[in-house]
């Protein structure tokens, strides 16, 4: 059995990123990898901004100003915001400005106008408080500099991002091609709803765990029919779907039941397997093969084996091939709020929820067909074979979905 590291390591050595680029609109391109560099094609603030609704001076005309003797300028004018910037400021002289507007050139600094008493017939503004040079001001490029890179190729474009691509007056975003996932479900006791239920039978729900989480990246996919355990049918299904799809998780039928023919059949079609069996705890039986240009992962069918395995393989093998730099699973250091033990070989994926306090604790019972704990959970955190972690101590949790 491998490692869960050199398992992830065997899978991002094969797994090549796409060279298909697409151009979407911003909104689009939300959770997408980009495939170019975002260079700001000019400065922002695009000029020198007033930072307060205020007056805008020359920060030497109140060298000598207190509150108790306020000195008073000339109001040599207005510019509300989206307004042409005021001629030369003289000194002596004060603009009246706004959050936004631009400053006149000679200012050097912005009075607020709770520090002014403003005599607006006599065209006069009394100021009871100095400024310092650049106080209040919002200088040219201070938030970036023209033709510097905002955001690098293999990056996501975060939700957050989006303003400041507006702000840059992009309109679209060069993105890599997404890949196309099947999704098919093994397993003859498996049922859809609406279908006749026997006894013995249960509700398919795999596929539609795994859909949920590509669509959080999002990822497009393909759920197909649920196939039986029998070799004849699950060569058939394969074959079509690995024509249609660059990559193909399978759930079920991966273990070593004499109902498991996954890995006989994917091997029959031509597939070659890279592994079986990673040193994990949900998820042991994972295969990971390729048949031709596509990438096969037979999941376990235990719910959340399947879930672990997809967060813990499938999903920085997706990722790789969209582009992502990094696409291996993020994790967050949280602070235990709970024991957490380990004293098997295998490393534990524990489902964790941040408790009241913010710490992190179990959700739920522990098995893997258990689902209750679930809804509630944040993701699961990491517990090393043979590590005891204490609360108080820092365990490495790993978040469903996508940060
Ligand atoms: P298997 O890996 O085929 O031995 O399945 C392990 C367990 O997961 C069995 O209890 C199956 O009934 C269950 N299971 C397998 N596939 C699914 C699925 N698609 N949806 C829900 N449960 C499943
Ligand atoms: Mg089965």
């Amino acid at each position: 059995m491998i490692s869960v590291a050199e398992a992830q390591r065997l899978v991002l050595d094969l797994v090549q990123t796409t060279a298909e680029k697409e151009s979407l609109p911003l909104l689009d391109a939300t959770g997408r990898t980009l495939s170019q560099d975002i260079e700001a094609p000019f400065p922002l603030p695009r000029f020198d901004t007033s930072g307060m609704d205020g007056f805008a001076v020359y920060s030497g005309d109140l060298n000598r100003c207190s509150p108790n003797e306020p000195v008073e300028l000339e109001l040599s004018g207005e510019t509300p915001a989206g307004a042409e910037p005021h001629g030369l400021l003289k000194t002596g002289c004060a603009v009246r400005v706004f959050t936004g507007s631009p400053l006149p050139q000679g200012a050097n600094a912005v009075v607020m106008q709770e520090d002014c008493e403003i005599d607006e017939p006599n065209c006069r503004v009394r100021i009871h408080e100095r400024a310092r040079p650049w106080e209040n001001v919002r200088l040219k490029g201070e938030d970036i500099d023209a033709g510097s890179v905002v955001l690098k190729r293999g990056e996501m474009v975060n939700p957050v991002s989006i303003g400041l691509f507006r702000s840059l007056g992009l309109q679209s975003l060069a993105v890599s091609k997404n890949p196309r996932v099947g999704l098919l479900s093994t397993g003859n006791e498996l049922r859809e709803p609406g279908e006749q239920m026997e006894p013995g039978s249960i509700f398919e729900s795999n596929s539609h765990s795994l859909a949920a989480l590509l669509r959080a990246q999002p990822f497009p996919y393909e759920i197909g029919e649920i196939v039986r355990d029998d070799l004849p049918s699950i060569k058939n299904v394969f074959s079509k779907a690995f024509e249609k799809n660059d990559f193909l998780l399978t759930t079920g039928g991966a273990s070593v039941g004499r109902y498991d023919r996954v890995q006989e059949a994917f091997l029959e079609l031509g597939g070659k397997v890279h592994f079986w069996k990673v040193s994990v705890k949900p998820g042991k039986p994972l295969i990971f093969g390729t048949l031709g240009p596509a990438f096969f992962f037979g999941l376990p069918g235990n719910p959340v084996s399947a879930l672990v395995t997809f967060l813990l393989f499938v999903r920085p093998a997706l990722l790789k091939f969209a582009g992502r730099s990094r696409p291996l699973p993020q994790r967050i250091a949280v602070r235990a709020g709970e024991k957490f033990e380990n004293s098997e070989s295998r490393t534990h994926y524990v489902r964790v929820r941040l408790n009241e306090a913010g710490c992190c604790v179990r959700s739920g019972l522990q098995a893997s067909h258990i689902l209750s704990g679930l809804a509630e959970s944040m993701g699961v955190g990491e517990v090393p074979s043979g590590k005891i972690i204490s609360p108080g101590e820092t365990i490495e949790v790993i978040a469903w979905c996508p940060m």
